[in-house]
């Protein structure tokens, strides 16, 4: 009977402890995707306050009055109306943000992560049904990548972001995985190659006509040499944008491809096995400045870091800047204080 007891005072100290390490891990991963919408406030809430009671000796589990009560701040309207609203979302955290937490507890040292759980009440007036976080064990894939075993150097592992807000009409190329192959991915290229080209004729032929009139400049001459050198400058723009995601295998996404206040988006070329062509990916990553617990977001590298995506810390995005490998999602610190380096010069390439 002692041994039984014993054993049930250990189990209950695993499940807590595990239990600790998942709210831990979602409290982390909230920081670096931060979003302001009530989904999240209703994680942090969860993620909080399961601490915040474990610590405490109490039962972390919530009714749905509290978690409105904390949430909206009033709890005024039915609790479990507004509460269905976000179980639409939460009953399939797992399957939609288990894969990624995963990844986020195992490269920051975390054994469990979380997943959310309905405690059905067993009827009655008043009885309503209980949320809780439940624990989860981080499994860790054969053939996983260096960023999770610390072979290399790393600072920073950046976690890929959840959603993305993309605008209309990519939406006619892009799947709901924000990929898009075969003659959608050449769509992102032709149109605009082609536009190139008849701007490039038109241009040009609107100049060869100004060269060979016997008649003197005009203003609209001036300023159809204007509107020529504006348009170089554009095609030139673009090429560059063209030959750079080619060669590169990724760059920042146009923000015309993009929802209204959506950014830091790259555009990858990969391969989705050995044989398979090549697809185009619309990702967003994300990751915890270790500085000043910022969140970081990807940025070209000019002019200081040429031809480089980095990271830049919203709070300081000239100085905590931060390499980014998209094989490893990981990145190192690209300035470092100069205490800490010597005769340390910038990363100029
Ligand atoms: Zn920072």
């Amino acid at each position: 009977m002692a041994s039984n007891q014993k054993l049930t005072e250990e189990q209950t100290d695993t499940d807590s402890s595990s239990l600790r390490s998942a709210a831990a891990c979602l409290q982390r991963y909230l920081i670096a995707h931060r979003k302001n919408n009530q989904l999240y406030d209703v994680l942090q809430h969860l993620a909080d306050e399961t601490l915040d009671r474990l610590e405490e000796g109490k039962d972390p589990r919530f009714n749905y009055r509290s978690l409105q009560l904390a949430v909206s701040g009033e709890a005024e309207q039915d609790p479990s109306a507004w509460f269905s609203r976000h179980w639409k979302t939460l009953r399939a955290f797992k399957s939609k943000y288990g894969p990624g937490l995963n990844q986020f507890a195992a490269n920051h040292g975390f054994s469990h992560y979380p997943d959310i759980i309905k405690h059905e009440s067993d009827g009655g007036a008043g009885n309503q049904a209980l949320i809780a976080l439940i624990a989860c064990p981080v499994e860790i894939a054969k053939g996983v990548p260096a960023r999770t075993l610390g072979i290399h150097h790393q600072d920073i592992a950046y976690i890929p972001a959840e959603t993305i807000a993309i605008a209309g009409w990519a939406k006619l190329l892009f799947d709901r995985e924000y990929t898009a192959e075969g003659w959608r991915k050449w769509f992102l290229i032709w149109p605009t190659l082609l536009w190139i080209f008849a701007l490039g004729l038109i241009t040009a032929g609107s100049l060869l006509l100004l060269v060979l009139s016997p008649r003197p400049l005009t203003t609209i001459d001036l300023a159809l040499i204007i509107f020529a050198g504006l348009a170089v400058w554009c095609c030139k723009r673009e090429i560059e944008h063209v030959t750079r995601w080619a060669d590169d295998q990724i760059v920042m996404t146009p923000e015309s491809m993009l929802g209204f206040r959506e950014r830091s988006v790259c555009l990858e070329l990969y391969r989705p096995n050995t044989d398979a062509p090549k697809r185009a990916r619309m990702a967003k990553y994300v990751a915890q400045c270790p500085t000043c617990g910022g969140q970081i977001l990807l940025d070209y590298g000019e002019p200081d870091f040429p031809r480089r995506i980095v990271g830049r810390c919203e709070s300081s995005p000239r100085e905590h800047v931060f390499s980014f490998d998209k094989a490893t999602l990981s990145g190192y610190r690209l300035r470092c204080p100069p205490q800490l380096s010597g005769d340390f010069t910038p990363d100029r390439d």
